[in-house]
């Protein structure tokens, strides 16, 4: 038995070595339980301070004696930010990767071997190495294995937006060296996620730390689509001139689309996608870093480990695929704590889109269930007349008031009840249905419901239906409405190539009148005024 080892205070480190006055929110705690030796895993959003909850324990850890913390991240820059700053404050600390020469790596596992390094941060791949872990055993045997930190602890989990299968693996570490502790962290975890990383990575004696995930800062907004890009660009030309902002996109194709068009309304945009150039990549992310007012046009794979502070708005021109997503995406604005936009613009085409990814995606069906199920939530979401952060929150298990930040509390929504015009629509596809067998979108179903005489009416007679032309009273736009909430409560289902609609066994409730249908008054797309910085 080696003596007990005393550790310096976390405070003190946290002065001396970053120069911060005090720990926020639940660092303290978190910092001490590690520190002595605890399990954790800590739940806690994108910029609320992760890396000291590891870095702190693993200096304090270091001074006492206890060796090397292995940090293991699936983010290369994010090892090569957080290395340099470390090096930087006169801690110890190195990564390898597979962007070094075997020199290169051979000198850092000298370093690692001697007990030399605070940290260590690898990818979570070169865990699975037979040489990686002896040089890990060789540690462990000499006292010198401190602690393990996983961060983005959600790639452990299908049900995650980022599985990473290399992850699946870590597992390995609790039964190689049981006794030497570790810390998960995530800021991704509602509560399937959750329970999956505990399973998977052997956390059950882990203490949770759960951070609020509200980011005050930020006002969300979500708007119906009418001309998205136009729309787009009245919100970044009347609130976010010359801003640093994010615009995600769901193609490649449109991130380049949308770029070259903001770049000829005179806005710096620049693309950003996993298909380009890697040079252009990294020249793209570099200025976006680096100048003042770019706006980078993006898929999902722009973001992760990007730590930009005044990030004024987040755009979406697309659905996300579910609210982790969503709230990943949006919390890249204003980690700097100033006022910050999320906005999204969104349609019935996105909801049948990403119901169609889900079901034409080669997975099996329970993990098909599942993604429904998120995607659902989100549509919830982007449909709410109440308070949008409330139920951001919510969602991640925690309650709240309404915010008086979010679009819906800025300016509540006139709503109408539909529940009459959902079983106008309910019933047409039924006598779709009955009328020959034929299944149809929902451009032709809105035709029949207001009475538009099309070729294609006349074709399959639909004009003879009873049914036709029932509700010519409510404009195209409101019918757009009440379908997509219909398919958002999955009382319909799109399918195929044409995403032909047909009923749900749900629908049948609707249908009698047993379920209420409230919806938000469709506005003139025209946005609301200024949104006021201060308040
Ligand atoms: P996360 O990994 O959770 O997204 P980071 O660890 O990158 O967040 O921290 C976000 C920012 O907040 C960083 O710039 C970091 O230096 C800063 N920060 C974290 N904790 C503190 C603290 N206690 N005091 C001051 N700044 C902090
Ligand atoms: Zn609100």
């Amino acid at each position: 038995m080696s003596p007990p080892k005393h550790h310096p205070v976390p405070i003190h480190i946290l002065q001396e070595v970053f120069g911060y006055s005090a720990f926020r929110g639940q660092q303290a705690a978190i910092v001490e339980h590690v520190t002595d030796g605890g399990d954790a895993l800590v739940l806690m959003p994108t910029g609320g301070g992760k890396s000291l909850c590891y870095q702190v324990p693993a200096i304090a850890r270091q001074r006492a004696g206890h060796g090397v913390t292995v940090v293991v991240s699936p983010l290369i820059a994010l090892m090569h930010d957080q290395v340099g700053a470390l090096e930087e404050a006169g801690v110890h600390a190195a990564f390898l990767n597979s962007t070094q020469s075997l020199e290169e790596a051979q000198a850092i596992e000298r370093e690692m071997l001697a007990g030399r390094l605070s940290l260590l941060y690898a990818a979570p791949e070169r865990l699975n190495t037979p040489r990686f872990l002896a040089q890990l055993t060789s540690l462990h045997e000499r006292g010198l294995l401190s602690l393990f930190a996983i961060d983005e602890a959600h790639c452990v989990s299908q049900w995650g937006h980022d599985f990473r299968s290399e992850y699946l693996s870590l597992s390995l570490l609790h039964e190689r060296f049981p006794d030497v502790p570790r810390i998960a962290l995530t800021a991704t975890a509602d509560d399937i996620t959750r329970a999956d990383i505990i399973d998977r990575l052997q956390l059950h004696e882990a203490r949770v730390f759960i951070d609020s995930f509200d980011r005050p800062n930020i006002r969300y907004l979500i708007v119906e689509k009418d001309k998205p890009r136009e729309q787009l660009l009245r919100f970044i030309q009347d609130d976010h001139d010359g801003e640093a902002g994010v615009v995600y996109c769901q193609s490649r194709k449109k991130v380049e689309e949308t770029a070259e068009w903001l770049r000829a309304e005179g806005i710096s945009a620049l693309a950003y996608h996993a298909g380009m150039d890697s040079d252009v990549r990294m020249r793209h992310q570099d200025r976006f870093l680096r100048e003042d007012g770019i706006v980078m046009v993006a898929t999902v794979a722009f973001g992760m480990g990007i730590d930009k502070p005044d990030v004024r708005f987040v755009a979406h021109l697309d659905l996300p695929k579910n609210i982790e997503g969503y709230y990943q995406e949006t919390g890249r604005a204003g980690r700097d704590g100033e006022a910050a936009e999320a906005w999204m613009a969104y349609g019935l085409a996105d909801v049948v889109n990403q119901r169609r990814m889900i079901d034409e995606s080669p997975s099996t069906e329970e993990f098909k269930q599942v993604q429904r199920g998120k995607l659902d939530a989100l549509l919830a979401l982007a449909e709410a007349t109440d308070c949008r952060r409330q139920r951001l929150l919510a969602y991640f298990g925690e309650d709240s008031e309404p915010c008086g930040n979010c679009d819906n509390c800025l300016n509540p929504p006139a709503t109408w009840d539909a529940t009459e015009a959902a079983r106008m629509a309910l019933s047409c596809i039924y006598r779709f249905r009955q009328n020959g067998g034929q299944r149809f979108g929902a451009g032709h179903l809105i035709d029949v419901l207001r009475g538009k005489d099309t070729e294609k009416v006349r074709q399959y007679g639909h004009q003879h239906l009873s049914t036709w032309a029932i509700g010519a009273h409510l404009s195209e736009q409101q019918w757009r409405a009440v379908l997509r909430q219909l398919i958002a409560l999955g009382h319909v289902v799109t399918e195929g190539e044409f995403s032909t609609l047909s009923l749900n066994e749900s629908a049948r409730g609707v249908l009698k009148g047993e379920v209420e249908l409230l919806l938000r008054q469709p506005t003139a797309p025209a946005r609301k005024g200024k949104t006021s910085r201060s308040g």
